[in-house]
Parts: structure tokens; sequence; C-alpha cells
């Protein structure tokens, strides 16, 4: 023993060591290598002598060996090795913290993610670190999970929040009894709307699922294009996304059938739907053009097709279809529509229908005088010579606006002819009027 002692103090650890084993104390060769700090050789006689399996997790030796060497690891930026060493540290002995940050370093997500699930719900500090570390990667769904295994339901929302996530922010809020995120969403769609970002605006409502909000943003914005009038086409793209965001939300609150109601009594299914109820007539009932979600699509997209049927040299389907526009003035403007009315009725010689377009023109609000005497010269001119009376033709049961138009010809829905109907936004054409398979309004696939 003694002469043991003698060799490790001239520094012949070997030696030493052999003389511990030869002696059976393998405990102080143990000891010698530890006091040296050589945790490697530590690991390798403890493997050697006692075998290495899992099970020998409770040896305080193994705990103590790996927790060690895998500091000397991570004090060397050695990340996948010292995770590697800690992993195989008993739980709680406070190699945790060292573990998570070897992971993150070292980018093993799903080595984070399978801990995440492992670790108990006490361990809050963990958790909380982890779902931390998800969020600055940019991990949404562990980072949640995480977060509220910790029961840090705030911190869950946030981190939604941060990551633009705001459809599961929004659900969490609702889940957990969480008001407040109500008024940050409002806060943040009006800083938008302030810097005039409103397309990011919208697209932030979409995310949250508030649709009246993005469609009535949506349609503000087909307005001001309509009165440019420079791109009658995008204002009906953008009518017609106001028209989808509607068509969802009123799916969305009208379809109980969903998960939610798995677990409910009938009464309490009946309260919900009558409680969706509720809502969609409160967020439609703000505005107009949210109560009938189509009714400016429908709008612009006569007012096209009258035009590209009157270019075409179709005369009378543009004049059919422009009277059509007539329904339309709180989308397209008195004047648009009017005008549209009086020149494709001239050209059909139906002077009844162009006197009328005529008065309405001249009777505009807050007209011009010029433009006011422009008009009556130009109507005497015509009705000096022609008197205001539509003739006898074949075209007049179709100027009747009282029944719904074919949205691929403009014409009413008359007689027998065999239609069909757009499964998106419902409206009806006349089969042998459809030229693509497309919906001529909505531009959804038809069957
Ligand atoms: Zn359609």
């Amino acid at each position: 023993m003694q002469a043991a002692e003698v060799s490790a103090y001239f520094h012949k650890f070997d030696e030493a060591e052999e003389m511990y084993v030869d002696m059976d104390r393998k405990d102080l060769a143990l000891e010698l290598r530890k006091r040296l700090g050589n945790w490697r050789r530590v690991l390798a006689l403890h493997s050697k002598w006692y075998g290495d399996k899992e099970g020998r997790q409770n040896d305080a030796t193994h705990n103590e060996v790996h927790q060690k060497l895998g500091e000397s690891y991570y004090d060397h930026q050695k990340w996948s090795n010292a995770a590697k060493c800690f992993e195989r540290v008993k739980a709680g002995s406070g190699s945790t913290e060292r573990l998570i940050d070897c992971y993150f370093r070292s980018e093993q997500w799903q080595s984070m993610v399978d801990l995440a699930q492992d670790l108990p719900a006490e361990n809050v500090d963990h958790l909380n670190d982890l779902g931390e570390r998800f969020r600055r990667a940019g991990m949404c769904k562990p980072a949640v999970d995480a977060l509220l295994k910790a029961g840090n339901v705030k911190a869950a929302v946030d981190c939604c929040v941060l990551l633009n996530q705001w459809d599961r922010a929004v659900e969490l809020a609702q889940e957990h009894n969480f008001p407040q995120i109500e008024s940050l969403l409002s806060d943040y769609a009006s800083s938008m709307l302030k810097q005039n970002k409103r397309l990011e605006a919208i697209e932030l409502y979409r995310a949250a699922n508030k649709s009246p909000q993005a469609a009535k943003l949506l349609c503000t914005i087909a307005e001001e294009t309509m009165t440019t009038k420079v791109n009658p086409l995008r204002a009906k793209k953008l009518y017609v996304l106001a028209a989808l965001e509607m068509e969802r939300f009123k799916k969305r609150s009208l379809d109980m059938s969903g998960s939610t109601t798995t677990n409910m009594t009938a009464a309490q299914t009946t309260a919900a739907t009558l409680d969706n109820l509720m809502s969609h007539d409160q967020a439609t009932g703000e505005s107009k053009s949210l109560e009938r979600p189509w009714h400016g699509a429908e709008g612009v997209h006569f007012y096209l097709l009258a035009q590209r049927q009157l270019y075409d040299g179709e005369v009378e389907a543009a004049m059919i279809t422009a009277v059509r526009c007539g329904q339309y003035e709180d989308v397209l403007g008195t004047k648009e529509a009017s005008s549209l009315i009086a020149l494709t009725s001239f050209y059909n010689k139906h002077y009844g229908s162009c006197s009328k377009a005529f008065i309405n023109l001249e009777s505009q609000k807050g007209l011009p005088q010029a433009e006011l005497d422009q008009y009556i010269e130009l109507g005497v001119n015509i009705f000096s010579r022609h008197p205001p009376q539509n003739p006898d033709s074949k075209a007049l049961p179709f100027l009747d606006t009282t029944r719904p138009a074919c949205v691929a010809s403009g014409r009413p829905l008359i007689g027998s002819e065999s239609t069909m109907s757009c499964r998106v936004c419902s409206h009806k054409m006349f089969s042998r009027e459809v030229r693509t398979n497309n919906c001529p309004l909505c531009h959804a696939k038809l069957q």
C-alpha cells in the first residue's frame, strides 16, 4: 500500500494503479484516477470492472464519472460528446440544464423535443428553458407544448404572437381564458394600419381567423381601387377575396360538427350554435358589404363582362349585362353604370332604356354644370331624332333584372336551358355559356 502511494507521489500513476489492483483495492485505483481528474480512465476502469449497463445509473460513481466527463467535454465545447455523457447521468442530478444547452448548441432539435416530452411537469425551469429555446429556433409547436406543460400559458401565447402564429395564439387564449389577446391583436392590427400596411393587417386578421375584419378591409381597398378606375379587375379580385373570407367565416361559425362538440350535450351544442349565429349577425351587421358578401364582386364582374361583350361586337348581350349593372350603382357609381347602359342601349336602338339612363346621368348629385350641359346637349341630339321608346325586340324579356343573372352571360336565369352552379360562390350559370373550367365570378374550379 505504501509502495503504491510512493509511486503515486513520484507521478508513476500506472504503476500505482497496478499495485492497487494487485492488492484488490480497485476502489483506491479509481480514487487515484479521480483525484487526478482523469475521468476517461476512471470510466474505462469502472466499465471494465463493473460493466457498463444502463441499469447502473444509480451507481454514484457512474453518475459522477459521466457528469465530470460531460463537463470536461462541455468546457472544450464538444457539445455532442458532452450531451452523450449528460444523457447517461441520472435525471435530477443537476445535469439537465447542461444537457439542454448541449442539445441546443449542437442543434439536436429532435432530442430536445423528446427531452421536453420526457421531463416531468414539476421541472418548470427546464421546461421554460426548453420552450424559450424552441421559440428562438422558430419551433412554435414544441415551444407551446413545453410552456404549457410548465403551466406557463402567458409565455405560450406570447410565443405564438412572436412567431406570428395568431390562429394558435387566439385558440390558446380562448382555451385558457386569456382575454388579453383580443386587445393585443387589435393593437397590433391598428399599429399596422397606422403605418398603412393594410395588406399585412389583412394577413394578420386572416391568420387569427378574424374574417369579418379581414373582409371589411379588403372591401375598403376594393372600393378605393374602383374609384381610381385604373384597375377594375383588381377591385373584382379584392371583392372576391372578401367574399371568400366571409364564406369561410360563415362556414366556421355555423359548422358545429367539428371536434369541439364531441363532449357537449345537445343543449350545449344548441347554445354554442346560437352564440355563433349571434356573433355572425353582429359581425355582418357592422358593414353593408359584409351582409351581401358577393354583391361587390358581382357588380364589377358584370361591369367588366358588359364591356368585353361590347368590344367583341355582341351588342345585345352587352346591353342585357349593362342593364344588370344598374343594380350595382353603389359599387360602380351612377355615372359608370348609367353611361354603360346609355351606350349599349343606343347601339341596340333601345331608346327607352337609353333615355332612362340619361335621366339618371343628369340627376347625379353635385354634377358640374358643364358636364350637365353636355348630357343635355347629347340627349337632345339623340332623342330629337329617335323617340325614347324601346322596340319590340326579342331582347326585352332579358332586360328583367328581378331574376338573378347567369354569371357567364349576364342574362337572367329564365327559360328551360340547363344550368349549373359553382360550389364555392353558389352562383348559377347556363351550362352552354361556360367557356372554361372555372367559375366566371370567383374563378374556382367547376366540377
Ligand atoms: Zn364561383
